[in-house]
C-alpha cells in the first residue's frame, strides 16, 4: 500500500459505555496477571488491616484455589458490597499525595472477582456476628451471615476460568507456586512482627513466626539464608529526609542472579530499576560483571516524596529525586565496603569445616594411608634461585625498590627456619606468614585464628587499586623495553587503542601508532614486572572493543586497570620468600576493598583457633 491509496473500507461500530464487568476484566488484566499477584494483594489488604497472622493456602499452583486468612480489623457488614465494588476504598485518606498503606487503588477485589470465584467473609472488630459476600463473573451474592471468630478470610477459586486466554499464559502449577512462595518470603522480610504460614498440597509448607522488630534478622536469615547474617553488613544513614537501613552482602558472598536483592521503600517491596542500578554500581569494582551481590535494603521516604502510582501492580516507584536516592545507595554502601574492606568471607570457612568434620554434612575425609608423604611446606624446600627483592612480585607497587626493613638477602639460598619467624602483632589483621602451599597460598597465623591467602588474587587487587589512583594520582612508573614490540591489530582497535592513549600512559604504558593495523609497545607499567606486552595490549583492545563507546572514561579505565592487574600479578605457581608473603599481607592491609579480587573472589579466608579446636573436638 502506498501513501496514495485510500484507506481500506472498515465497518464502524457506534461507541458505547463498556459493562462493569468487562471494565474490571481489563483492569484484572493489569492487577492480577497470575495466580502470585493475587497472594500479592490479598496479603497487602491483610497487613493494612492490621494482621499480625496471616495464613496462605493455595492448590493447583493457586489456580484452583487460594485462600487468606487474617486476623485484622475485618470489614462491617455494611461495607462488603463497597469492598468487591470498582474505585472503593477505605484507604487513601490523603490523596494520592501521602499514600502510606500498602494497597490504595480500591481495584483488587472487584478485579479478582471479575476472574474468579470469590468470596469474602469477614467479621468486623466490635460486631456480634461474620458476613460473607460472594462475587462470581463479576455478580454479587450476600452478605449473608456466616461464621467466623474474628478477621477475614478470602476465598479465590477456579482463577481465570472467565479469561480462558490468560489461563494458557500461565506456568506449570509448579512454577506458579514458586512464583508464590517468592512473593510470600518478599513481602515478609518487611513485616517480621507478623506471623506468616504458607500451605497447600502443591508445595511445602513455609512458616515464618513472628519476632520482635529488633531481631529482624531473625526473619531476614530465615528468607535469605543463614549465611547471610555472617556475610552481611549492616547499613544505616541518612541524607535530606531520605533513610537506609537494612544489610548488604559481602563482595565474596554473590548469587548467580539478582533475585537476591530486596527493595523496600516504606515498607513496600519493589523492582525498582534506579535501586538495583545503584547496588550493581556500588558493587561494579568489587564484584565479576556476571555475579550479583545479596541485600536487603528498606528505604525511608517522605511519602510525598515518592509516587506509588505508577503502575496497577505498585512494583515501581517514581522519587522526586531520583539522583538523591542513588547517591545515597551507592555512597552508604561503598563506605560501608571501604570500611570493612579487610573482613574476608566465612563461606569459604564455614565449608571448610563442614568438609574437615568427621560425620559433618560434607565429604567424609578419606583415611590417609598408612605412608603418607608428610606435607611439603614451601619452608621445608630450597627457594630454586636467590632471592632478589627488586624483582619479586610483591615489592611495593610504586615501582620503587622494595624496603623489607631487617630482612637481608643473604647469596645463598636459603631455609625460611634460618631466619627468625615474624612476631604476631595485634595491628595485623592479616597475620603473619608462617608458609606457602601449593606454591599458590600463604598460610598465615594471627593470635586467634589461621588465615589461608591466595597470592595471586591479593595481588591482582594490590594491582588493580594503585592502577586506579594513577588515573587521579601522577602516573606510574614505566619500564623501557629493550627492543620494542610491535604489534599487529585490526584497524579499528588500533583506532580505539590511540584513542585512550593517554589513560594508558598514566598507567605506565606507552603505545603509538605503527603504520596501518599496528602498534608499537615502547614502556610498560613498571609495577607489572616483566609483561608479555603484545599479549596485554591485545587483552586491552578487546576490552575497548566490549565496553569502549557506552562505559564512559571511569568504566573503561576500570576494565583497562582489570585487565592489566590479571598480567602483572603474582600467579599461582610462585615460590614466595617470607618477606615477600609478608610484605604482600601488610600491602593488602593498607588497600581498601583487599577482601576481594576484582573478580569478587575472597583474598583470603580466616579459620577461628575456636572452629579449629571444634574441629578435633576440644569444645
Ligand atoms: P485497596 O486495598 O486498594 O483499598 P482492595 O480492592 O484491595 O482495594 O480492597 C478494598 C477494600 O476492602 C479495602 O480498602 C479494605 O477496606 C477492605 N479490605 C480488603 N481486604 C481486607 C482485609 N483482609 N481485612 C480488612 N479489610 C479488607
Ligand atoms: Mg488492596
Amino acid at each position: 500500500m502506498t501513501a496514495t491509496d485510500p484507506p481500506p473500507e472498515s465497518p464502524r461500530m457506534p461507541i458505547r459505555q463498556l459493562s462493569e464487568t468487562l471494565i474490571d476484566q481489563i483492569a484484572a488484566g493489569e492487577v492480577v496477571e497470575r495466580p502470585a499477584s493475587v497472594v500479592k494483594e490479598l496479603v497487602e489488604n491483610a497487613l493494612d488491616a492490621g494482621a499480625r497472622r496471616i495464613e496462605i493456602a493455595t492448590a493447583g499452583g493457586g489456580k484452583s484455589l487460594i485462600r487468606i486468612t487474617d486476623d485484622g480489623c475485618g470489614i462491617p457488614e455494611a461495607e462488603l458490597p463497597l469492598a468487591v465494588r470498582r474505585h472503593c476504598t477505605s484507604k487513601m485518606e490523603g490523596g494520592l499525595q501521602g499514600i502510606e498503606t500498602l494497597g490504595f487503588r480500591g481495584e483488587a477485589l472487584p478485579s479478582i472477582g471479575s476472574v474468579a470465584r470469590l468470596s469474602l467473609r469477614s467479621r468486623a472488630r466490635g460486631a456480634s456476628g461474620a458476613h460473607e459476600i460472594l462475587v462470581h463473573g463479576g455478580r454479587q451474592d450476600g452478605p449473608r451471615p456466616a461464621a467466623l471468630s474474628a478477621g477475614t478470610v478470602i476465598e479465590v477459586r477456579d482463577l481465570f476460568h472467565a479469561v480462558p486466554a490468560r489461563l494458557k499464559f500461565l506456568k506449570s502449577d509448579r512454577a506458579e507456586s514458586a512464583a508464590i512462595t517468592e512473593v510470600v518470603r518478599r513481602i515478609a522480610i518487611a513485616f517480621p512482627g507478623v506471623r506468616f504460614e504458607l500451605s497447600g498440597e502443591d508445595r511445602s509448607p513455609l512458616v515464618l513466626p513472628a519476632v520482635d522488630e529488633t531481631q529482624a534478622m531473625e526473619r531476614i536469615g530465615a528468607i535469605v539464608g543463614e549465611s547471610f547474617a555472617d556475610n552481611a553488613f549492616a547499613l544505616d544513614a541518612g541524607r535530606e529526609g531520605v533513610f537506609l537501613a537494612g544489610h548488604a552482602g559481602l563482595p565474596s558472598f554473590h548469587r548467580g542472579t539478582a533475585q537476591h536483592q530486596y527493595v523496600y521503600v516504606n515498607g513496600r517491596p519493589v523492582r525498582d530499576r534506579l535501586i538495583l542500578s545503584a547496588i550493581r554500581g556500588a558493587y561494579a569494582d568489587v564484584m565479576p560483571r556476571d555475579r550479583h551481590p545479596v541485600c536487603v535494603l528498606f528505604l525511608q521516604v517522605d511519602p510525598r516524596d515518592v509516587d506509588v502510582n505508577v503502575h496497577p501492580a505498585k512494583a515501581d516507584v517514581r522519587f522526586r529525586d531520583p539522583g538523591l536516592v542513588r547517591g545515597l545507595v551507592v555512597g552508604a554502601i561503598r563506605a560501608e565496603l571501604a570500611r570493612l574492606s579487610l573482613r574476608g568471607s566465612t563461606e569459604g570457612a564455614d565449608g571448610l569445616l563442614v568438609r574437615f568434620r568427621a560425620g559433618g554434612a560434607g565429604e567424609p575425609a578419606a583415611p590417609a594411608p598408612a605412608h603418607a608423604p608428610r606435607p611439603s611446606f614451601a619452608f621445608s624446600e630450597r627457594p630454586a634461585a636467590p632471592y632478589d627483592p627488586a624483582r619479586s612480585p610483591s615489592r611495593p607497587l610504586d615501582g620503587r625498590p622494595a624496603d623489607f626493613g631487617a630482612f637481608q638477602p643473604s647469596a645463598r639460598a636459603e631455609r625460611f627456619e634460618e631466619t627468625a619467624p615474624a612476631p604476631i602483632r595485634a595491628e595485623f589483621p592479616l597475620g603473619a606468614a608462617r608458609a606457602q602451599i601449593g606454591k599458590a597460598f600463604i598460610v598465615a597465623e594471627t593470635e586467634d585464628s589461621l588465615v589461608l591467602i591466595d597470592q595471586h588474587a591479593a595481588h591482582e587487587r594490590l594491582v588493580y587499586e594503585a592502577l586506579k589512583e594513577a588515573i587521579h594520582a601522577k602516573p606510574l612508573p614505566t619500564q623501557m623495553l629493550l627492543i620494542p614490540e610491535v604489534v599487529d591489530l585490526t584497524e579499528a582497535e588500533v583506532e580505539r587503542l590511540v584513542a585512550e592513549d593517554e589513560v594508558l600512559k598514566r598507567f605506565g604504558l606507552h603505545i603509538e601508532r605503527f603504520g596501518p593495523g599496528a602498534v608499537m609497545v615502547r614502556e610498560t607499567p613498571a609495577i607489572l614486572g616483566e609483561v608479555d606486552a603484545p599479549a596485554l595490549v591485545r587483552e586491552i583492545a578487546d576490552e575497548l572493543t566490549e565496553t569502549g563507546s557506552g562505559a564512559g572514561l571511569g568504566g573503561r579505565v576500570d576494565h583497562v586497570a582489570a585487565t592489566m592487574a590479571c598480567h602483572g600479578s603474582v600467579r599461582a605457581g610462585r615460590r614466595l620468600q617470607a618477606p615477600e608473603m609478608n610484605a604482600l599481607l601488610r600491602r593488602m592491609e593498607q588497600v581498601p576493598a583487599s577482601a576481594t579480587c576484582n573478580h569478587g573472589r575472597p583474598t583470603f579466608i580466616e579459620l577461628k583457633l575456636a572452629d579449629i579446636e571444634r574441629l578435633f573436638g576440644r569444645r
